[in-house]
């Protein structure tokens, strides 16, 4: 999982042919660096290559499915390009990788994104998962799979899993009066909310629902999990997360609903028209689905033996109990393996503060490559930021590091001069 060190196996020819030059004393950083250096891998870790010898074990990672209710950010640029760090740095190691990612397309949240945009939901998700495409082109990303929620064959595959779990007795109907959070898709315990019964994500008051749900028995997993965690305790990564884990399945785990009768944007229950899947019990199928071969009728137990279980999922820390709770528990009543470790990284401030569109101080991903490069961009998240804890950027700090390592060092390697400034 070091990231630090695999960075530099990923620079190009091109960073190695710069030299630093002392430039006059200026208020404002300048960059010394090449921005977007022509392409052309110094070592060749894309996806098409395979050394592995057959009959062993690919290694099978994945970012979360990205959530189209808006374009991509800061934080799901990170996570892509730590995953896409380790999918190289295993390739060098001789193995095959399968590198997953992808975006989450149905729910409530989507439906509103696109009315408010004046679009409908298909139109709004193509644009935005397309969006996510460019900006993975932007920087350099060798995924090897890119799942759709909105893709046949994970429908056929989540129908077939939802089907699986509803015969092995873990799925009942029941009524649910409960407070909800919209911008969460999830129902929230009081107890957990702040004042005015607001939600502590978003801050904003929850309205109460009552629906008639599907239900999945997550509690009867709770021994089961439990033993797994401490059996395994590498299954939740960065171990202090594993604490974190820990304590909510000891505090109790409850059976949570899985599907919508108010959402129609979202894949029918199997024999129940009136209600969609909730939203997480299907994107998180998204990891075996896209092991379905596009050639191929859709099947579970197909796509299962295509790859599963996940080597790593990465994810942020915002998502561990879905990761590390729900979605074991999903694959234990369906009778599949689970993944081999869930890692949580933290989250990325600015100038030492969240970032958010109310504060006005977002990171845009593509002005970021547009203005220094990629490999500057993909070069400091990997460097500056601790992984697995929270991380900061500031724009003094971005130059001053690329030039002090990929400028002052690296370009020392050869005589070319090359200097470049960006005010
Ligand atoms: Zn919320």
């Amino acid at each position: 999982m070091a990231a630090r060190i695999n960075t530099l196996c990923l620079l190009n020819p091109p960073l190695f042919s710069l030299r630093y030059r002392a430039s006059p004393l200026k208020l404002k950083p300048q960059l010394h660096f090449a921005q977007n250096p022509s392409r052309g891998a110094l070592f060749c870790t894309c996806a098409s290559i395979d050394s592995t010898p057959p009959n062993s074990e690919p290694f099978v990672l994945t970012t979360p499915l990205y959530y189209v209710n808006a374009p991509p950010h800061m934080g799901s640029a990170y996570t892509t390009i730590a995953a896409d760090a380790i999918a190289r740095f295993q390739r060098l190691l001789g193995k095959k990788v399968i590198f997953i990612t992808g975006t989450d397309e149905h729910g409530e949240k989507i439906a509103t994104a696109a009315m408010a945009q004046g679009s409908t939901p298909p139109d709004h998700c193509n644009l935005i998962s397309k969006s996510y495409k460019t900006l993975w082109k932007n920087l350099d990303i060798s995924y090897d799979k890119f799942i759709r929620t909105t893709d046949s064959k994970h429908e056929a595959i989540v129908k077939e899993f939802y089907s699986r779990v509803l015969a092995n007795g873990d799925i009942y109907r029941a009524d649910y009066d409960g407070l909800y959070c919209v911008n969460c898709e999830e129902y929230k315990d009081e107890k957990e909310l702040l004042d005015n019964d607001c939600c502590p994500v978003h801050l904003k008051p929850c309205v109460s629902r009552k629906e008639d749900n599907y239900f999945f028995a997550l509690s009867k997993y709770q021994k089961a999990l439990e033993e797994t965690l401490n059996k395994n305790p590498n299954f939740v990564q960065p171990s202090f997360r594993l604490n974190e884990v820990q304590s909510w399945i000891k505090s109790g785990l409850r059976d949570f609903s899985i599907s919508r009768a108010s959402v129609d944007w979202g894949i029918p229950v199997p024999d129940d028209k009136t209600q969609t899947i909730y939203v997480w019990f299907d994107a998180l199928l998204g990891y075996i689905s896209a092991l379905c071969d596009d050639q191929e009728q859709p099947d579970l137990l197909k796509s299962v033996s295509s790859g599963w279980p996940a080597s790593l999922h990465l994810i942020g820390k915002d998502i561990l109990r879905f990761h590390a709770v729900y979605w074991p528990a999903m694959l234990m009543s369906a009778g599949l393996s689970l993944p081999k470790m869930v890692f949580g990284h933290g989250f990325l401030t600015k100038d030492g503060m969240k970032m958010g569109k109310s504060l006005g101080n977002t990171l845009e991903p593509n002005d970021l490559v547009n203005k220094f490069g990629t490999d500057a961009v993909r070069y400091f998240f990997l460097r500056e930021v601790e992984f697995g804890n929270d991380g900061d950027y500031s724009e003094e700090r971005f130059i001053n590091i690329v030039n002090a390592h990929l400028a002052n060092t690296i370009g020392t390697f050869n005589l070319a001069l090359v200097t470049c400034n960006i005010q």
